[in-house]
């Protein structure tokens, strides 16, 4: 049996393009045309799926998909039983506690007792237990930043970039809690010969990284 190894990565979004330029540069071929949802390399045994971010570790721990790419915040987040295969440098963004503005901050005991909104409560109920600090996290999905200025929240924590969507919602970075950057992370029972593809590809990971210094 000729076993093909399933790699998940992002369909589109900040995780993507360096998803995708890794295995390219590692000579792996393949076809990831607009709307695609699975593609087979035609010269090497691997087959990719292009899924949402979040959904990857959940196919990653079934052996749905052998390897994915993550940021690691989602990794951690999702809290899922896969291994940790090999950190990749790109991606790289960090998790952050923000406050109105107008609002003095000296230590993160301030937070006692505030609500803060998140999309991220795995992380964040880490970071406050870590510094015996009891608030209520106000777990959202998305526009995070929103949540103080129509009384949803006192504080936020979310991924920071620039920073110019905390500004333009009137809120300023005073803790960062998580640092991350994109993962491999791989299915803990692969059989051997899945395993030597994962070994190949890493490999050439190695061997383009060591011609890029
Ligand atoms: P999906 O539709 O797949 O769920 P998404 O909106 O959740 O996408 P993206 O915004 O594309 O996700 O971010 C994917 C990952 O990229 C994040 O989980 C994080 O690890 C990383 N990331 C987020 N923001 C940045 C940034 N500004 N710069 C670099 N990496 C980032
Ligand atoms: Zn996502």
């Amino acid at each position: 049996m000729n076993e093909v190894l399933r790699i998940a990565v992002q369909k589109s979004g900040r995780l993507s393009e360096d998803s995708l330029n890794l295995f390219k540069e590692c000579g792996i071929k393949f076809d990831n045309g607009a709307g695609k949802l699975k593609a087979t390399s035609s010269n090497f045994p691997a087959e990719f799926l292009f899924l949402r971010d979040d959904d990857i570790p959940g196919y990653v721990e079934d052996g749905v998909a052998d390897i994915g790419i993550v940021g690691q915040n989602v990794h951690v987040e999702t809290s899922k039983h896969v291994n940790e295969v090999k950190l990749l440098g790109f991606s790289k963004c960090r998790l952050s506690i923000a406050i109105p503005r107008s609002e003095t901050y000296g230590s993160v005991k301030e937070l006692e007792g505030k609500s803060i909104a998140t999309s991220y409560p795995v992380i964040l109920g880490n970071f406050l237990k870590d510094n015996g600090v009891t608030a209520h996290i106000h777990e959202i999905s998305g526009s995070v930043e929103i949540a103080p200025s129509i009384g949803l929240a006192h504080a936020v924590c979310d991924i920071v970039s620039s920073g110019g969507t905390l500004l333009s919602n009137g809120l300023k970075e005073v803790e960062v809690i998580f640092r991350s950057e994109a993962i491999m992370i791989g299915y803990p029972n692969l059989s051997p010969e899945k395993q030597s593809i994962v070994n190949q590809i890493l490999f050439r990971i190695d061997s383009v990284q060591r011609a890029k210094n």
